[in-house]
């Protein structure tokens, strides 16, 4: 099966298919996570090695971590996951809500009608140090559910007999798609991290059509096909 990604404007992005592995294959977590080998990322890496000389490592010498916390709920908007499928740094954390928050009342969601966002355990990379968040559903609706139905928009608007008509249907699904519109959103925000060497921490469906990390492999997009990957 081919599976093809419409960009917002008409161009076709093929998704080559891939087998799907019970566990990612190793090239694929190293693009993916950076420090999938056993080594700490490199905003603690520089550090450690430093400090790291055989028995001359003493607990004060070691980077702290900052405590995890679970996100909390916004105004506007409601975590529904298990608290311990979003332990986070306050960095991110404060990131997240920074985005969130505004795209939900900007998406009509308020305290009395609060935004249901899902988020899912990520294990791997940065999420090992609390550094990623991955997010599965908006409104009660996965993201794989979200990109299908953009796609499906995209290939009517691409359809339809005049530029202009064409035009308005692309405008209303970038308005209706809270999945697509969540992720133009993060990327807006930005400062996710960008370990050296590596492309910008943002994955997720639209990756491809829309950047940071356009040159994404087919791989990688298809291990975002369902969630929306952020680290900081
Ligand atoms: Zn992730």
């Amino acid at each position: 099966m081919t599976r093809m990604m419409r960009t917002s404007g008409g161009r076709l992005v093929r998704i080559r298919p891939v087998r799907l592995y019970p566990v990612l294959q190793p090239y694929v977590m190293q693009s993916l996570y950076p420090s999938y080998t056993d080594t700490a990322p490199p905003s603690t890496r520089d550090e450690s090695t430093a400090a790291r000389r055989p028995g001359r490592v003493t607990p004060q010498e070691t980077p702290r971590q900052p405590e995890a916390q679970p996100l909390p709920n916004g105004q506007s908007y409601r975590v529904t996951s298990a608290p311990e499928h979003s332990l986070v740094t306050p960095q991110l954390a404060r990131a997240v809500s920074e985005v969130l928050e505004p795209f939900a009342k900007a998406n009509g969601f308020s305290a009395e009608r609060p935004l249901d966002v899902t988020f899912g355990r990520g294990t791997l990379g940065l999420h090992r140090f609390k550094r990623a968040v991955d997010i599965y559903a908006l409104g009660g609706k996965g993201l794989g559910q979200w990109a299908q139905e953009w796609n499906a928009a995209m290939c009517q608007a691409a359809s339809a007999s005049d530029p202009q008509k064409q035009a308005q249907q692309v405008t209303e699904e970038k308005a209706r798609n809270l999945g697509f519109t969540l992720y133009k959103a993060l990327q807006k925000h930005g400062g996710w991290a960008q370990p050296q060497g590596y492309p910008v921490q943002l994955f997720g469906p639209w990756t491809r059509s829309e950047g940071p990390h356009k040159a994404i492999s087919d791989q990688l997009l298809h291990a975002h096909y369902d969630h929306i990957h952020v680290a900081m």
